[in-house]
């Protein structure tokens, strides 16, 4: 029997429960127990693959193809587990599926009740990972703050599974803030104290609470809080900012996140082993050298658009005792030869990650003809893949005008496009997500990367290296080193006579850990530190 971790947030949101559940996963991990994270959020839409990265920041993709919420990326990098579908529920996605039963008949007349079938419905998806896999633990982040309108079946749901799993197998966590007056010289409390009071309105009494602070919490304030929130002294949990997100494991830690919460599940508390993941957070933080990586990009003001990648990019820093400095350059202001001269003169390493629609297009193709030309290192991920074979396709094999027929449609050489088993191409056809097989070239950069001739990666896109113009390629000397061998489609691009010039079609950021870099990161990063002496 599972047991099951429930992490609520109070007073504001942006506290990082992302993070706290990440780093509660780890440290549950490293104890020897199999962990599950999973995130439920109170929002309508379906799932993230339609939302404006703007509003929420990048999709995050699982092997099994589900675009999911970012905080899915922080739980795979700290708890190294694959996740899947099932870690990621939207009310809305809770609603269609109750609404869809209605439909079809599956309540049997019955009246259908926010309570008890939607708070049914999120039941039943908080215990599938339990039922799928041999999770010792489960944890799950209920999205936005206490006290929300939309989260109210969520935080019911949550309740009632006390019942259901039994009193001694759930625990609750909530992550709450306390605020600092400058003025005053102190931390307040009562804002949490309230928070508290809502989840106890709700039927929950949490049994940690963690704080957000922006200084130490001392134990006077400690234990006001045990005091008027009815939880131990032992179970306040101070959670202060850090340099970097990977040393908050470490430190909740040492202010006992972990002993709390096997205290509160009545589970065994071994010592963590933490020693791998210590020695990371000090190379990370004495790094040897340093390196700038120009990303290009259309949403390079919201970072967050390109989390992963930049995560991808800080672990491959950390293995090669790198600070990687990320020069983020929006690809809309690279409209001339002159202004990537100028603009990428710093780059040790270009990237250009992933992205859809045409802005910015024209930058990066100038960006990939600078990397070519003046052999600096250049990553082409998914899009930035794209861009490098229109480049090469328009400035090597002289096919002016060629592009992609998501930019253009009307082009006369679309070197990228839909295929002809894309039985959507009508219809605009839908994404390949999730994991694919990739069949490496044995003497190619890709396979000297991953010491492997077969790896498995995973996608988010639609248009396809267009496999009529393979040869012409070839004949050019691009060199296609990686192979869906299924349906035959182009994975992986290398430049030939250049230091480190390569394209692949998947979105390797997703798999990268802080502890065990990408491999293709790891290269670019090293062929960047290389390129600077
Ligand atoms: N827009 C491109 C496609 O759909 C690339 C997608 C991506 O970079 N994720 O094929």
């Amino acid at each position: 029997m599972a047991k099951f971790i429930f992490i609520t947030g109070g007073v504001v949101s942006s506290l990082g429960k992302g993070i706290a559940a990440a780093s509660l996963g780890l440290l549950l991990k490293r104890r020897g127990y199999k962990v599950l994270n999973q995130k439920f959020d109170p929002y309508l839409n379906i799932d993230p693959g339609t939302m404006n990265p703007y509003q929420h920041g990048e999709v995050f993709v699982t092997d099994d193809g589900a675009e999911t919420d970012l905080d899915l990326g922080h739980y795979e990098r700290f708890t190294d587990e694959n996740l899947s579908q099932n870690s990621n529920t939207t009310a809305g996605s809770v609603y269609l599926s109750v609404l869809n039963k209605e439909r079809e008949g599956g309540f049997h007349g019955g009246t259908v009740q926010v309570i008890p079938n939607v708070t049914d419905e999120i039941k039943r998806r908080i215990l599938l990972p339990a039922a799928e896999t041999n999770a010792d633990v489960i944890i799950t982040e209920i999205g936005g703050t206490v006290g929300d309108i939309e989260s109210l079946p969520f935080i019911e749901a949550i309740r009632q599974l006390k019942h259901d799993a039994g009193f001694e197998n759930c625990a609750y966590i909530h992550l709450s803030l306390l605020p600092y007056i400058k003025k005053a010289g102190a931390l307040k409390s009562k804002p949490t104290q309230h928070s508290v009071k809502e989840l106890q309105g709700l039927g929950i009494q949490p049994d940690i609470i963690m704080l957000r602070s922006e200084v130490p919490v001392d134990a006077a304030a400690k234990e006001k809080i045990a005091l008027y929130c009815n939880v131990s002294s032992s179970a306040i949990i101070q959670n202060l900012n850090a340099k970097s997100i990977y040393e908050i494991p470490l430190m909740m830690e040492e202010e006992g996140l972990g002993s709390a919460v096997c205290r509160a599940l009545s589970l065994e508390d071994p010592p963590p082993d933490l020693g791998d993941w210590r020695t990371m957070v000090r190379q990370l933080y004495c790094p040897e050298k340093k390196t700038v990586v120009a990303l290009v990009g259309k949403y390079t003001d919201l970072r967050d658009a390109y989390h992963s990648v930049a995560e991808a990019l800080l672990h491959a820093g950390i293995c090669n005792r790198s600070e990687v400095v990320i020069d983020w350059v929006d690809a809309e202001t690279l409209q001339s030869e002159a202004d990537v001269e100028q603009r990428l003169a710093r780059a040790d390493g270009i990237i250009v990650p992933g992205g859809f629609g045409d802005r910015g297009v024209e930058g990066m193709i100038l960006a990939a003809r600078f990397a070519r030309e003046r052999k600096v290192p250049y990553f082409g991920v998914c899009l930035g893949m794209q861009i490098l074979v229109v480049e090469y396709a328009r400035q090597v094999l002289g096919l002016s005008g060629a592009h992609s027929t998501e930019m253009n449609a009307q082009t006369p050489y679309p070197v990228i496009a839909l295929m002809p088993d894309q039985n959507g191409a009508i219809l605009g056809g839908t994404l390949r997500l999730g994991k694919y097989e990739c069949a490496l070239k044995p003497d190619s950069l890709a396979a000297a990367a991953y010491r492997a001739e077969t790896v498995w990666e995973r996608h988010r896109h639609r248009y396809e290296f267009n496999n009529a113009f393979r040869a012409d390629f070839e004949r050019h000397g691009l060199r296609l080193t990686g192979i869906n061998p299924e349906r035959d489609l182009v994975e992986v691009v290398e430049v030939p006579e250049h230091p480190w010039m390569l394209g692949v079609q998947f979105h390797p950021e997703f798999k990268s850990r802080p502890n065990r870099a990408h491999p293709l990161f790891r290269e670019f990063v090293g062929a960047a530190l290389k390129a600077k002496i």
